[in-house]
């Protein structure tokens, strides 16, 4: 997907830190930080949203609530806790149309959402 944000992110074209990286999964700060902590975890693959997931996808998304397991261990916040959010479509506040999760944690968070 040439005009994708995250896929630019995944594959390198834009100068993005990556905080988390393998052959199927990237993670990086969300530029726009709500907490803390706020990565977003994304497949390399481009997804264009929850609802476009096909079977075949769902050990991808496995694999990605592993790694964010993985990631709220490194970052410190996984003993306090944190959230798991994806948003889907317009009126669930998706801005980013690539599949993306974003893992917050490092406050109390409120519930529930606005
Ligand atoms: P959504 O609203 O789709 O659930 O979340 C999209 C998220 O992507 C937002 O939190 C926004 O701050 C973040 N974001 C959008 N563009 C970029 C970017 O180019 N780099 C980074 N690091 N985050 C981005
Ligand atoms: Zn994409």
């Amino acid at each position: 997907m040439e005009d994708c944000i995250f896929c630019k992110i995944a594959s390198g074209e834009l100068d993005t830190d990556l905080v988390y990286e393998d052959e199927r999964v990237a993670a990086f700060a969300d530029q726009n930080p709500q907490a803390p902590v706020h990565l977003l975890l994304i497949p390399k693959k481009h997804i264009p949203s929850m609802r476009k997931l096909e079977e075949k996808d769902y050990e991808l998304v496995g694999h990605i609530y592993r790694t964010a397991n993985q990631l709220a261990e490194e970052q410190g916040i996984a003993e306090d806790g944190f959230r798991v959010v994806t948003n889907c479509g317009d009126d669930g506040g998706q801005t980013v149309y690539h599949l993306h999760f974003h893992l917050l944690g490092g406050r109390r968070l409120q519930w529930p959402p606005g």
